[in-house]
């Protein structure tokens, strides 16, 4: 099974991106995990802390081992916005290779310094790190960012950075929100580029949810191979549930009503893989 760093330096190789999915419950896990199958694309499937508390860390693991013993494409359970270093050092020593230690809430040295540290952990595991440089604005789990709290990602200190941590990917601010957008999305792609001009590293889109395929394949163009989508898999499953409900208020059975809210889950789930070019790769 190859590593989310080998999986990552395949799609910048070969102008891709690679989805990884912000999942919450079994269903989520099975929808993912189905169509990247069925759409031949390597897949990973992400988890940030409130969810690893929701459903627990060693079910949510095993589950996602057998997966990669049962689909037959690249699949990784990647460690999204985690914050506690001892969280994040328990989960690889229980067997996770795959995190993202966000300490981009803290000044640059601090952020350097926490992320450096993960960064030697990991290694004797052979885990792959990703870590972020600039803040970005909306709701992640549980945390609240506000717009003039948010700040683009410096790309003379990405460089910096990426030198100092020795990450596998880095996450960039560059305009994305997380959750959902209000208006016209602007990104700067520019600023993207000169990010890609000092890092050879694989750059990670977050806040992906409602950007339009154009804008994200720039991106993609421009150095991103991960495209972190979260919030726009759980609006048609809601949705679905709720329409299912409305129609049918005396049905208890959940097969019932979370099986149509699946399927609405992988028509966005494959519009995503194809958006992020990552089809008929394996
Ligand atoms: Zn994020």
């Amino acid at each position: 099974m190859i590593s989310t760093h080998e999986m990552l330096r395949r799609a910048q190789r070969n102008g891709y991106a690679v989805p990884a999915f912000n999942v919450h419950n079994l269903e989520s896990i099975n929808v993912v995990s189905e169509v990247a199958t069925r759409l031949r694309s390597p897949l990973i499937i992400a988890f940030t802390p409130s969810t690893i508390t929701y459903s627990g860390f060693e079910s949510l693991f095993a589950i996602i081992e057998n997966l990669k013993n049962t689909c037959d494409i690249p699949l990784t359970m990647h460690l999204d916005h985690h914050e506690d270093i001892q969280i994040v050092k328990d989960a690889i020593r229980y067997g996770v290779r795959s995190v993202m230690i966000d300490a981009s809430h803290y000044s640059f040295e601090k952020n350097i310094e926490i992320t450096r540290d993960i960064v030697s952990f990991a290694q004797k595991y052979g885990a792959s790190v990703e870590a972020e440089l600039g803040v970005l604005s909306g709701q992640e789990d549980d945390l609240v960012v506000d717009q003039e709290h948010s700040s683009y990602t410096d790309p003379k200190r990405a460089k910096e950075f990426v030198d100092k941590t020795g990450i596998d990917s880095l996450a960039v601010a560059i305009g994305t929100a997380h959750g959902l957008y209000h208006g016209e999305v602007v990104l700067d792609v520019d600023r993207l580029s000169a990010i890609r001009m000092e890092v050879d590293i694989p750059l990670v889109l977050h806040g992906a949810s409602g950007l339009g395929i154009p804008l994200v394949q720039d991106c993609i163009q421009r150095g991103i191979c991960k495209v972190n989508i979260a919030t726009e898999l759980k609006i048609p499953f809601a949705k679905s549930v709720l329409d299912y409900l409305h129609a049918h208020p005396e049905e208890s059975d959940p097969r019932k009503y979370l099986t149509p809210a699946k399927q609405a889950m992988a028509i966005v789930a494959e519009e995503k893989i194809r958006m992020c070019l990552s089809y008929n790769r394996v």
